[in-house]
Parts: structure tokens; sequence; C-alpha cells
């Protein structure tokens, strides 16, 4: 398999950027040896000139470097003219893109005015109605040279004005063609792209971005890596840019897309990223800002042994093969760990912050569905009586001391588990390093079949060290469960966010890992105030259990939560989506494992809300459409009806469930 590592990236043991060829885009060149771009989409009405421009500035100043505007039809192709005159006039030189669905004739005229457009392969020419159709070879030709004659005047207007084009395949809208022939997979979203490519080839124009976006990162990573296989395959090497799409907002949204674009940073692919989140556009550039500037220096990080077969295939899911271990590992879903080691437990309410509520009259605790599985104590203990479910991680040489070991367990360090005679007999566990791991150890590991490792890294380029262990534990036939602990100092909240989803995502999404372990101090930095979350003053650990479960979440190995698709909303948006979105959440949160989406327009909307079991779509002013599933359910619902037969619709299904009244956790 040593050939698909240099495939899709350079190493995965050594960091570099994967180098693609330079685009020019007005002044700020993207891919060679440019450094990441950062760029977002405006949300107001391409018609309103002085409001576009304002949204404009306010993206630049966040740290955008292209800013995109919809251009749903010829008007708001032709009103770019004005907007960009009036960026001009204001001094702001950044570049435009014009994002197109549908329409070539408004992107021959925008392509005449902006730096660059962006067209969506999946229905640009190409039509999206779910149906079934078996394409023989002959009518698939037939097809692609209707794309080919419907697409070349805008190629070559693009050639004539030297205008780039982005050509991003969306999970959610592959054509009916594409989807009969290739399904809904990686392979489609890359195929769909490419074909347009090899059009723009013939014909000498070479000035193209491409992007595989997908609201499901697990499918976006795979389907980035697919592209940049079949490009070496075709000799290409254009820029790609990064995204996930209908992440949503708030932390949720942050996780999601860090957990895809980051996966595929550590890796040294993406040479621009714009993150989608259901807020004003100036808020996404900083965290586009934050996920970018972690890799400024990690070309130097500490030496990785490298690797010249992976063990696993990066284009498909398929979890790393364990034994389980009293609930760790084999089927299991993912644990969470929660470290009070540096925090005392005096009584029950400290565990409020993980997921336990105990009821003092009843004698009884009450679980949230995001509770903690296990909690690391060091060298403390507990002298109330805990949930069965609930076990204990005591260091080694104080659990040694315990009277009564009932429901804890003991951590060892290597020497420690090499020499000890005791153990227990239920679970132990084995905090290692990759540089602690020889043929002594492993040898002994490899016989145990009550041993869960814990694996901590300090290198710089860590997710890529404790992928490398994998590998090791992969080759090795080692088939321990394992826990990824990371550790995060002097750096803001918000970079733990981000910085943790990308680490535990990045292996989560190739199957590898059967439980998270985050420790942190929080520290609130400046770039906090300036962010979209407002934080109220919580633990450590209530931010911690939060954050990892909302990563084994968004990597779809956990899930706890309702999820939702909601879009960034833009110049077609037909209402408040924030708002809307906000209310569906407050009312919809408690619905474990239900996936609503909220999209602003029906000309997209329901092509991109990818796999949702509900859809709340905008489809005129104040009318609002229901789906279930990819069926329309009820139309033109006025929206102040609108959530509440949503609610209808899932109580009708059987998916409703009343909130629990313990909920305050
Ligand atoms: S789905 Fe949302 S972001 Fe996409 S085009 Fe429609 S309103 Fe704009």
């Amino acid at each position: 398999m040593s050939e698909i590592v240099k495939k899709y990236c350079n190493s995965l043991t050594e960091y570099s950027r994967y180098k693609t060829r330079e685009v020019k885009i007005g002044d700020v060149p993207l891919g060679g040896n440019n450094p990441i771009r950062i760029q977002s989409m405006t949300i107001t009405d391409t018609m309103n000139t002085i409001a576009t421009v304002e949204q404009t500035i306010r993206m630049v100043e966040s740290g955008c470097e292209y800013v995109r505007i919809t251009a749903p039809s010829m008007n708001e192709a032709r009103n770019l003219e004005n907007i960009k005159k009036e960026l001009r006039a204001r001094s702001y030189t950044v570049p435009l893109i014009a994002d197109i669905h549908f329409t070539p004739n408004a992107a021959e005229l925008a392509a005449r005015i902006v730096e660059k457009v962006r067209i969506n392969p999946g229905n640009y020419v190409d039509k999206k109605k779910f149906e079934q159709f078996e394409y023989t070879d002959l009518e698939y030709q037939e097809e692609l040279d209707r794309i080919r004659e419907r697409f070349t005047p805008l190629v070559k207007v693009c050639k004539e004005y030297g205008t780039a084009m982005r050509i991003g395949t969306n999970h959610g809208s592959l054509s009916d063609r594409i989807m009969n022939r290739f399904g809904d997979t990686p392979l489609g979203m890359v195929e769909s792209a490419l074909e347009f490519v090899r059009i723009c080839e013939d014909l000498d124009y070479y000035s193209i971005v491409l992007s595989m976006k997908a609201s499901n990162p697990q499918v976006m990573v795979q389907a980035y890596r697919l592209l940049i296989q079949k490009m070496e395959e075709e000799g290409m090497n254009y820029p790609i840019h990064l995204g996930v799409t209908e992440a949503g907002g708030g932390e949720d949204g942050r996780i999601k897309s860090a957990v895809g674009i980051g996966a595929l940073l550590e890796d040294g692919i993406g040479d621009t990223i714009r993150v989608s989140l259901t807020e004003d556009p100036e808020y996404e550039a900083p965290v586009a800002i934050s996920l970018a500037n972690r890799y400024q220096n990690r070309i130097n990080h500490g030496p990785i042994k490298s690797i010249t077969e992976i063990p696993i295939d990066p284009i498909s899911y398929k979890r790393r093969e364990t034994f389980e271990i009293f609930g760790i590992g084999g089927p299991s879903v993912p644990v969470v760990v929660a470290d009070y080691s540096s925090r005392n437990i005096a009584a029950q309410k400290d565990l409020n912050d993980i997921g336990y509520k105990y009821d003092e009259p009843s004698d009884k605790w009450y679980l949230a569905d995001a509770a903690a599985d296990i909690i690391y104590l060091g060298k403390q203990n507990i002298s109330f009586t805990l949930p069965e479910n609930l076990k204990l991680i005591i260091d080694y040489d104080e659990w040694i001391k315990l009277d009564s070991k009932k429901l804890r367990y003991p951590l060892f360090h290597k020497d420690e588990y090499l020499r000890s005679k005791t153990f227990s007999g239920q679970i132990n566990f084995l905090a290692i390093k990759i540089s602690d791991f020889d043929e002594e150890l492993s040898k002994k590991i490899k016989l145990d079949e009550k041993l869960v490792l814990v694996i901590e890294t300090d290198n710089e380029h860590g997710m890529a060290e404790q992928r490398r262990f994998f590998f090791e534990l992969i080759n090795r036939k080692i088939k321990n469960p394992v826990i990824i602990k990371r550790d995060y100092q002097n750096i803001s909240l918000d970079e733990v966010r981000l910085y943790s989803s990308t680490d535990f995502g990045g292996l989560l999404i190739d199957g590898l890992g059967d439980g998270v372990w985050l420790t942190t101090e929080i520290k609130k930095s400046e770039s906090e105030k300036s962010s979209k979350l407002t934080f109220v003053k919580e633990s450590n650990q209530k931010f911690i259990n939060r954050t990892l479960f909302g990563i084994l979440q968004a990597t779809r190995t956990r899930i706890s939560k309702t999820e939702y698709i909601a879009c960034p909303s833009c110049g077609r948006t037909l209402f408040d989506l924030q708002e809307t979105t906000e209310m569906i959440r407050k009312r919809t949160e408690h619905l474990k494992g239900v996936k609503i989406a909220i999209m602003g327009c029906i000309v997209n909307g329901p092509g991109e809300m990818a796999d949702a079991d509900y859809g709340y779509v905008g489809s005129g002013v104040d009318k609002i459409t229901l789906y279930k599933g990819k069926d329309i359910i009820k139309r033109s619902v006025p929206s102040s009806q609108a959530v509440d037969e949503l609610i209808g619709l899932i109580k009708e299904d059987g998916n409703w469930t009343e909130r629990p009244g313990n909920d305050d956790f």
C-alpha cells in the first residue's frame, strides 16, 4: 500500500504542504508556495450593493482574502459590477468570487466582472431530481457532450478575462447522472469535478481550483484524499479549497469544521479554507485562521519514524479491530475519560459537569446522554458510592494500597507495568508514548487481554505520531483497545476546541481509537473576547466533556445528541437562518440521533441537506417546505407555524421523546 501514502499526501509522518500549481486570483495568488488563504461568503442580498459591500469589508477586516458572493440570476451577476466598483472606490481590492448554481448565463456574465467564478458540477448543466435511471455508455457520453457544449462558453470567457474558476463538488448535490453511475460516494464526488476539469484542459484552461465538500467530515476527508490520488493519476495538480458544508454554528459548527478541515491540513493538504458557520460571515475567518496558523512552523516537528506501508484504507472507513474489555474497544462506542486528577471530588454534585446528577431523596443517579464513562483520579479516591457504569482509574502506586478496589482500576507507566506482579482482574490501563514501545513491551501487551492502552504524545505533529503508533499496533497484530490522550497548555479555549477536534477527529475518522481523554487549563485569551461564542464561566471538566462528545458526534463514532445540518445562508436565504436554527434547536436538542436540516432556499437546500431525517427549507417569503428525508411532506407552510409542524412530523414518525426533567447538567 506504499503507493497510497505517496498519492494522497507527501508523507504521513513528516509534515509538508502538498504542492499544487499556482493560480492567479486577482492579486492574491493561490496554491504553489503561497500561504493557506482564508475566504468566506456574504449572506446579504446581492442586489443590495451597499449592504454587500459593507459586509465584504467586515469580512476583509476579519481576515478574509477572497470574498464569495452569490449570483443566482443575471440581475445579481450584473450587480457584481456595482459591488466591485464601490469596493474599489473604498480602496478594497479583495478578489471577488461569484457563486453560481444552475445558471450558465449568469456565470458567463459574472466571469467578465469578478476574479473567480465557482460552479457546482452537480447542477451547472446536470439535473438533480432524485430519479433512478440506468445510463448506457452511449447515453452517458451524450450527456457529457451536452455538458461540454454548455460549459465551453464559460471556459472561453474565463480564459479571455483571466478569471479563475472553482469546480466545487458538494456531496449533497451530485447530479442524477453521477449518482446513478457512481453512487453517493467519494468517487462520485471526484468524478463529478474531473469531468469538468478534463473539458477545461482540452480547452487549454488551467486556472482551476477544486473542492469536495460534504457535511459529514468522514466523507469529506475521503473525497479530498481520493481527489489527490486521481489528480496524480491524471497528471493534475490544482489547488485545493477545503470546507465542511452545512456545519451549523456555535461549538458544534466549529468542531465539525475542524474535524474535516484539520484532518486534511495535518497531512499538508489544502491551499485555501472556508469555514461555513450559521453565523455572520465575519465570524468564520478567525476560525479558519486559527486552523491554518497551526501549521506555520509544523515543519520543525520532532522526528516520527517513517512508514512505507499503511495498514488502513484512507478512502473507506473501517474501525481498527480490537477486543473488548469491560465496555472498551470491540463494538463499543468510544469511551470518554474525565480527568479529575487536579480537582478534588468532595460530593456527588461535583460530577454534574460530566453528566451525572445525584438525587438524594431517592438515592438515585441520573445520567445525561453525554455522560463520561471513566474518571481519572490520579492519586485521589472517592468516598461515596458511584453509579455502576462509571469506572475509576487511579495511579498504580496508590491503587495498590487500596483496601477496596471495587470499580477502581490501575493506570501503569511502562516500568511499573513491566515489573508489577499485581494487576486488576478486570481491566488495567497503561499510559504509553511511542518512544516507550519496544519488543519486550510489545510482547507483553499482545498477550494481555485485560490491558487498555492510553497513548500520549508531546510531538508537535502529535496526530501523525499517534497515528504512527496505531499503525505499529496494527502491523504487530496487537488488538488491545486504545484511548487517545492529548494535553493542551497555554492556548486559548477556542484553540483547544479546534486543535482537539483536529487531533482526535483525524484519528477517529480513520477508525482509530476506542476512547478519548483530554486535559487542558482554561485560559481566557484576547482572541476569545472577539469570538462569536459567549462563554459562561464553567469548569474545565464541563468544557472538556462537551468538546469530547462533540468530536465523537462530528466523527459519527458516538451519537449523543440531535444533529443539525444548517446551511451558512447567503443572498438566496429567505428567512433569518440563525434565529430559526436557534429556535428549532431549543425545542429539539434532546432528540438524540435525529438529524434535522435547516436550509435557506429551495433551489439548493434539498440537494445539499445530505442525509438529514427532516428538512426545514425556505421556499418563498414567509413560506417553508418541510421534508422527510428527500420527500416533500408539506409545502408553503407559513413560518409562524412551521416549527410546530416540523415537530408534529417528528411525532407522527414516533421519533419524538419528551425532554427529560433532569436535563440541567
Ligand atoms: S442552501 Fe443556503 S447557502 Fe446554499 S444557496 Fe440556499 S440559502 Fe444559500
